[in-house]
């Protein structure tokens, strides 16, 4: 086995350590993930199982594709049968396979974030309980911390359980279940099906998991039912880097992992392989602080580099405008594997306006994903009532889109039918109760043949049922092909013609194409390899950049206050995301912070963060050097490439950080310019509008 080779000795015998729990504990960057993905290979080359033995956990999907790619690559053949994913995903493979056995019906729905915060609110309503008591966003993650059995919330008010019951009798009504169900009725499912778990258990006799740190109770519940009582149970991870405490993440589970698996062999990794030694050793320092974990040595292997650079700006539109400019200098002398990473989202603001103006792609992930698009939802809808017509929530969503006539009065009546008659909502619905008016009746009538005529065709190509969906429906049509909004819409739904195209080439069908797209996460987003990252700390875990920027290090932001001083195990989170984000860097590092800055409409004096103090001076500097001067290039007019061969990335003449003017959005600048030709559609960032995809075939776009 040649790629063993690959391999440091303390990697190597973790790698092909025999059988029993192993738990790999050790800091960022030491290889942990490369010894889950390697350890995989040598027990499939070695003869150790087969493919379907073997079960891996990852933490975002993005990771498990990686990790399979990886696998292949090593072995030199396909991946067939085994599982590589997250917890959520076994455990949804799990319900759909036996829903009956926990009281579900065969093709229940997946309530997506919108619909749960509907739903929330609705029992706010119903309950007669006002925001200022509990808001939908207090309750929300109450629910979430209830459901996940963090030991935060054993003591819920009796406010909190009456919100939690009447939410999910709502949810099963809706023959509904949401994210955290998932995890907890798979958890219901084996604890009460020995059978099942026996077979499980002969079948996986392998479990590896990635990111132990961040296992909350009912994922440490669910490996131990498939775990069984001596398991071949991989788990690595590092407690430093443990930051989901607020979803009921516990770093017991891996301080304690001996006490639970007895004989559990505990290795380490001591070589890093990802950060230089400065950055190292400032993380190091900083880590240090935290009471709970094991204390670690990490050597770095990538030689030394430049000390951590902190910088004091004098608000967030100067933070923006020094990190910003650092980044083009960057960009300039090569690099391209950039983050900017932030406490909370609200801090990308002020970044991308700055990367806009100078015409700097980038990513943004947890902004508003192309799955939560409105447009795409409501076909995504539709889709879910041709899979199964009892799909409440998706009923409620798109039965008066377009526009048909059916209000909040047809609802309320279909509601007491459905009462009445003892049957779901969409069954009334079906029976056209006499109560409704003949216009609604009508209209409903219509609905439902539509979607009969779309299902006789469901069993086809799922690119074409989607074609079909979005013009027969009038999802389409309902856009105005002249207006730039609705055009950029269409466009929308095209890519989820687009989407449907590439799903049904891997052979999914559409009810496994509806659980995928339920699956993904804010972390999965693709990014484009060549694009800034503007990223949470908390998406940030498990990636690597060669230059990490670090901004709002300031008292309040992190650690991050909400009202009081943080008690002592937050301050230790804090401490932990600020570890994390530092140890993601390679080759350079830079800790910013404001002196004001404007927040959510206020402006505030700040003060540095605490953390600050914790970086020993040998390692820190102030300011910035630059690797070489500042690329002169002003933001203004660019020449627009006709004679001369266009740039690269130049299509229909446009290009990114080009100047444009459009006669109702006024000026912008062309942030990424997609396929070419008639089909080009132009990104553009507008001083006034904010962003817009245009198809400049259509849109009078003038290049100034
Ligand atoms: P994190 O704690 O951030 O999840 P990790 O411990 O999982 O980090 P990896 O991501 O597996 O670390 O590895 C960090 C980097 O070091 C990767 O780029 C990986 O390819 C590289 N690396 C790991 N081991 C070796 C090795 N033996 N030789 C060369 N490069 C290595
Ligand atoms: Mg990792």
């Amino acid at each position: 086995m040649r790629f063993l080779e690959d391999l440091d000795p303390e990697q190597r015998e973790a790698v092909t350590y025999g059988e029993g729990p192993l738990l790999v504990v050790a800091g960022a960057g030491s290889g942990k993930t490369r010894v889950l993905t390697y350890r995989i290979a040598w027990l499939l080359a070695s003869g150790r199982a087969q493919p379907h033995n073997v079960l891996a956990v990852t933490f975002t999907n993005k990771a498990a594709r990686e990790m399979a790619e990886r696998v292949e690559k090593l072995l030199h053949g396909p991946l067939r049968g085994g599982f590589v994913g997250t917890f959520h995903r076994f455990a949804l493979t799990l319900l759909r396979q036996y829903p009956e056995k926990v009281g579900l019906p065969p093709r229940f729905a997946i309530a997506d974030e919108d619909e749960q915060r509907r739903l929330v609110e609705q029992v706010l309503k119903e309950l007669g309980i006002p925001s200022t008591q509990l808001s939908p966003r207090a309750a929300r993650a109450a629910i979430s911390r209830w459901k996940n059995g963090s030991s935060s919330a054993v003591s819920a008010s009796e406010l909190v359980s009456a919100v939690v019951e009447r939410y999910q009798e709502r949810l099963q009504a809706a023959g509904a279940v949401d994210f955290d169900d998932m995890l907890v009725l798979a958890v219901k499912l084996l604890a009460e099906d020995a059978g099942l778990r026996q077979i499980l258990r002969q079948r996986f006799t392998y479990l590896l998991v990635d990111e132990f740190q961040d296992t909350n109770p009912v994922q440490m519940e669910l490996l131990w039912h498939l775990a069984g009582p001596r398991p071949n149970l991989t788990a690595v991870g590092d407690e430093d880097q443990s930051i989901y405490r607020f979803r009921g993440a516990e770093l017991e589970h891996i301080l304690r992992f001996e006490h639970t698996y007895p004989g559990a062999k505990v290795l380490t990794l001591g070589n890093n392989y990802r950060s230089a030694e400065p950055i190292l050793k400032a993380a190091a320092a900083v880590i240090a602080h935290n009471t709970r974990r094991r204390p670690k040595l990490l050597r770095s292997c990538s030689g030394d580099g430049e000390p951590v650079r902190v910088l004091a700006a004098a608000d967030e539109s100067d933070e923006a405008g020094l990190v910003v400019a650092d980044i083009r200098r960057e960009r300039a002398a090569g690099r391209t594997s950039i983050a900017v990473l932030f406490r909370i989202n609200a801090l990308s603001r002020p970044l991308e306006a700055e990367l806009v103006r100078w015409g700097v792609p980038y990513r943004v992930v947890g902004g508003v994903r192309f799955w939560d698009r409105a447009e795409v939802r409501d076909a995504l809808a539709y889709l879910r009532l041709l899979a199964n017509p009892d799909d409440e929530l998706a009923f409620l969503r798109v039965v008066n889109v377009p526009a048909r006539g059916l209000g909040a009065v047809t609802l309320e009546r279909l509601r007491q039918a459905a009462q009445i008659w003892g049957c779901s909502l969409c069954e009334a619905s079906r029976r056209l109760p006499e109560t409704l008016t003949p216009r609604a009746r009508e209209a409903l009538a219509r609905f439902w043949e539509l979607l009969d005529s779309l299902r006789q065709q469901a069993g086809g190509s799922l690119r074409e049922l989607v074609a079909a969906l979005l013009e027969q429906s009038g999802l389409a049509a309902q856009y105005d092909t002249r207006e730039e909004e609705d055009r950029a819409r269409l466009a929308n739904l095209d890519q989820l013609v687009n989407a449907a195209a590439e799903a049904e080439q891997r052979g999914l069908t559409l009810p496994s194409f509806l659980d995928e797209v339920a699956l993904l996460s804010e972390a999965d987003a693709e990014t484009a390899p060549q694009s800034v990252l503007l990223s949470t700390l908390h998406a940030a875990k498990g990636l690597e950049f060669d230059v990490v920027y670090l901004v709002g290090l300031e008292e309040g932001l992190l650690p991050l206050m909400r009202g009081e001083e943080p008690e002592l195990a937050d301050e230790e989170e804090e401490r932990r995301l600020l570890y994390v984000g530092m140890t993601r860097a390679r080759k350079k590092l830079v800790l910013t912070w404001a002196r004001s800055r404007r927040l959510h409409g206020e402006t505030r004096t700040t003060r540095p963060s605490r953390f600050l103090a914790e970086l020993p001076p040998e390692v820190r500097r102030e300011g910035l050097t630059s690797p070489s001067p500042l690329p002169h290039w002003e933001p203004k007019p660019l020449v627009r490439p006709r004679q001369e061969a266009p740039a690269p990335e130049a299509r229909n003449g446009f290009r990114p950080g080009m100047k444009v003017e459009h006669p109702t959005f006024g000026r912008g600048v062309v942030l990424q310019v997609q396929a070419s030709g008639a089909q080009t559609r132009v990104v553009v960032f507008f001083d006034r509008a904010g962003k817009k995809t245009l198809l400049p075939s259509v849109a009078p776009l003038k290049v100034l």
